[in-house]
C-alpha cells in the first residue's frame, strides 16, 4: 500500500510471516475434526497454533487453562459475557450485577446492555481522564452486597482503543474477587496484546480476549482465554450451540488459515516485543514534539498510557472533514474509533474520558505501529497544518 497508514488500532497490515503462514496453511485444508490423515494434519497444525498463542499470553507449558479460537475479538467478548450470564440458573427478579468500565468497546458495552434489559443491574465504573476509578468500584461492590445482587461478571479493558489509557485491571480484579470470589473477571486485552507485558494471571482475570488483526495478522481469527478454575466451576457456557468444536465453547469449523497467520504474528510479536515497543516509543516522542507546533490539543490520559494511541482535538474542525482532507493526501487516521464512526454514535469512550461534548466531533485518533516511520508522521503533520489553515478559513 502506498501512503501513510496511521490507523493501526483499527487494523494492521499483515506481516510477511503472517502471510507466509497463511499460504502454508492453505495446503493443510483438512477439517481438524476429521479423523483421517488430512484431518489429523490440520489438527496437528491447530495444536501448534494454540501452543504459540498460549506462549504469547505467557501461560505455563502444561497448563489446564484454555485458549479458545474464535473469529474476532467481538465474538470472544460476547462468549465471555453472555456465556457467563447463561452459565447458572439466575433468579428472574434479581439475576445479579454486571460491572464494566465506562467507555468499553461496543462488543462489551452492547451485550451488557442486553443483559440490563433482561433485568441485570449494570454498573459502569468511571474512567475520567483515562483512569479507572477504583474507589467507585469499591462502593459499587459494597452496594451490590447490600442489595444482595451478586456480581456475576466484571469486565475491564486493558487499553482503551480511543485514548490509549492503560487501566489498572489488576487492582480492579483484586477488588471484585475480594467481594465476589465467584464473579467472572474478564479483560478485553485486544489493544494491549503484545504492546504491554501481562499474563492473565498477572492481571488476576478469569477470561481475556485478543484479536489477530490488531497484531499484524489477517482478520478471521481471535482467541478467548479461559482459566482452568472457570472451566472447573462451569462459570461460562457456550452461547452458540453446534458441533462442539473448541471444547464446545465455540462451535464451527476452525478457520485454520487465519489461525495460522494469527499464531505466526503472535510468535514474532512475542520475540520482538522490546524492539517493537522501543520503535513506537521513539515515534511517539517525535509525534508529540511535532504536534506541539500545531493548534491541536492532545487528549492525554492522566494515568498510565500506551504510546501507540494518540487522540487529538482539532480547533473547531469536524473530524470527518479533516479525515477526508488527510485521506486525499494519502494519510490515513480515524475519527474516534472505526466502530463508533460506523454506527455514527457519539463515542462512549471519549465521553467517559470527560471530553467536552462540543469537542467530540473534532477528535482524530492517530494510532502507530512499529512499521511506521518518521516520514509517515511528517506527512501527517504537513496534512494537519495545511488542513487546519485551509479548513478553518472555509468555516
Ligand atoms: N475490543 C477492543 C478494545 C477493540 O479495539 C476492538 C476492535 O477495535 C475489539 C474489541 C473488537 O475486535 P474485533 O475487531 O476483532 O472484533
Amino acid at each position: 500500500m502506498t501512503g501513510h497508514y496511521l490507523d493501526n488500532s483499527a487494523t494492521t497490515s499483515p506481516s510477511e510471516a503472517a502471510k507466509a503462514a497463511m499460504i502454508a496453511a492453505a495446503e493443510i485444508w483438512g477439517n481438524p475434526s476429521s479423523t483421517h490423515k488430512p484431518g489429523m494434519d490440520a489438527k496437528a497444525l491447530l495444536k501448534d497454533c494454540r501452543a504459540s498463542i498460549a506462549k504469547a499470553l505467557g501461560l505455563p507449558r502444561h497448563t489446564q487453562d484454555k485458549v479458545i479460537f474464535t473469529s474476532c475479538g467481538t465474538e470472544s467478548n460476547n462468549i465471555a459475557l453472555l456465556g457467563c450470564a447463561r452459565a447458572k440458573k439466575r433468579d428472574r427478579d434479581n439475576p445479579g450485577t454486571v460491572i464494566i468500565s465506562a467507555g468499553e468497546h461496543p462488543s462489551i458495552e452492547n451485550p451488557a446492555l442486553l443483559l440490563e434489559k433482561e433485568g441485570y443491574t449494570l454498573v459502569r465504573v468511571p474512567t475520567a481522564k483515562g483512569v479507572l476509578d477504583l474507589e467507585y468500584l469499591k462502593n459499587a461492590l459494597e452496594e451490590a452486597k447490600e442489595r444482595k445482587s451478586p456480581v456475576i461478571f466484571a469486565g475491564f479493558m486493558l487499553v482503551n482503543n480511543e485514548t490509549g489509557a492503560l487501566y489498572d485491571v489488576k487492582g480492579a480484579s483484586s477488588l471484585v474477587k475480594k467481594y465476589f470470589p465467584d464473579a467472572v473477571v474478564h479483560c478485553d486485552a485486544v489493544q494491549g496484546f503484545l504492546k504491554v507485558k501481562f499474563t492473565p494471571a498477572s492481571l488476576g482475570v478469569d477470561t481475556l480476549s485478543i484479536s489477530a488483526h490488531k497484531i499484524h495478522s489477517v482478520r478471521g481469527a481471535a482467541a478467548l482465554y479461559i482459566s482452568s478454575e472457570t472451566v472447573k466451576r462451569k462459570n461460562i457456557v457456550p452461547v452458540m450451540p453446534g458441533g462442539g468444536q473448541e471444547e464446545g465453547y465455540r462451535s464451527g469449523t476452525e478457520n485454520l488459515i487465519s489461525i495460522a497467520a494469527f499464531s505466526a504474528a503472535a510468535e514474532s510479536g512475542r520475540v520482538n516485543f522490546e524492539a517493537n515497543r522501543e520503535a513506537v516509543v521513539v515515534l511517539r516522542e517525535y509525534l508529540d514534539r511535532e504536534l506541539q507546533k500545531l493548534d491541536v490539543k492532545i487528549n492525554l490520559p492522566e494515568g498510565d498510557r500506551l504510546p501507540w494511541i494518540c487522540s487529538i482535538i482539532l480547533p473547531g474542525i469536524k473530524s470527518e472533514t479533516m479525515l477526508n482532507h488527510l485521506s486525499a493526501r494519502g494519510v490515513y487516521v480515524s475519527a474516534g474509533s472505526a466502530c463508533s464512526a460506523y454506527s455514527k454514535k457519539k463515542s462512549g469512550a471519549l465521553e467517559a474520558f470527560g471530553i467536552d461534548p462540543s469537542d467530540a466531533d473534532s477528535v482524530i485518533r492517530i494510532s502507530l505501529s512499529y512499521t511506521n516511520t518518521t516520514e509517515d508522521i511528517d506527512a501527517l503533520i504537513d496534512g494537519l497544518a495545511d488542513g487546519i489553515a485551509s479548513l478553518q478559513r472555509k468555516r
